[in-house]
């Protein structure tokens, strides 16, 4: 099992194998965590990210799904790109945030990461809630069966930061 650590910053300045970044599903960048890998990391993942569309998805990459590419000028070997869920009052959309850490874990493995980094995917425009977000975080990368040694969340802020903190298994 993955050892976990958190800590509060910006997660373009993490020094790991694989960065996760909340995408979205057309691929070609957004707000957010999105908009500061792209903006730090430079245009090479932004070229791979429109090679990657047009060679596999055409229609978008799915909610729940991941793929890498180049980290660019980031200090990472590589981002993980992942589409969370936008949080739904109604509808239980929980397992496909799961699969979104599942699923990166999973890319990361086929690398050969042995240290990734996750934002908490979700609970920023998509509206998860931060407890809800971080419960199942945990839960997801908790029961992977994964060669990536550690995880690492960065929460953005104070408040995320301790809500993450007070979940922590
Ligand atoms: P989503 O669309 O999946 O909600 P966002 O990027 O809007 O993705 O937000 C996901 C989480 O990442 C939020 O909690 C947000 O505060 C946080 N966040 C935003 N910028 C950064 C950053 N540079 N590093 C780490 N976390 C970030």
């Amino acid at each position: 099992m993955a050892n976990l650590t958190l800590v509060q910053g910006d997660i373009t300045a993490q020094s790991v194998d694989a960065i996760v970044n909340a995408a979205n599903s057309s691929l070609l960048g957004g707000g957010g965590v999105d908009g500061a890998i792209h903006r730090k990391g430079g245009p090479e993942i932004l070229e791979a990210c429109r090679a990657l569309r047009a060679s596999h998805y055409g229609k978008g990459l799915p909610t729940g799904r991941a793929v890498a590419t180049t980290a660019g000028r980031l200090d990472a070997r590589w981002v993980i790109h992942t589409v969370g869920p936008v949080w739904s009052a109604t509808e239980d959309r929980s397992g496909l945030l799961a699969s979104c850490y599942r699923e990166s874990l999973a890319v990361a493995d086929e690398l050969g990461a042995r240290s990734v980094a996750f934002p908490a995917i979700s609970t920023g425009i998509y509206g998860w809630p931060m407890d809800d977000g971080a419960r199942i975080a945990y839960e997801t990368v908790q029961a992977a069966r994964t060669g990536v040694e550690g995880v690492r969340f960065v929460l953005f802020d104070e408040r995320s930061y301790e809500t993450f903190a007070a979940r922590l298994p």
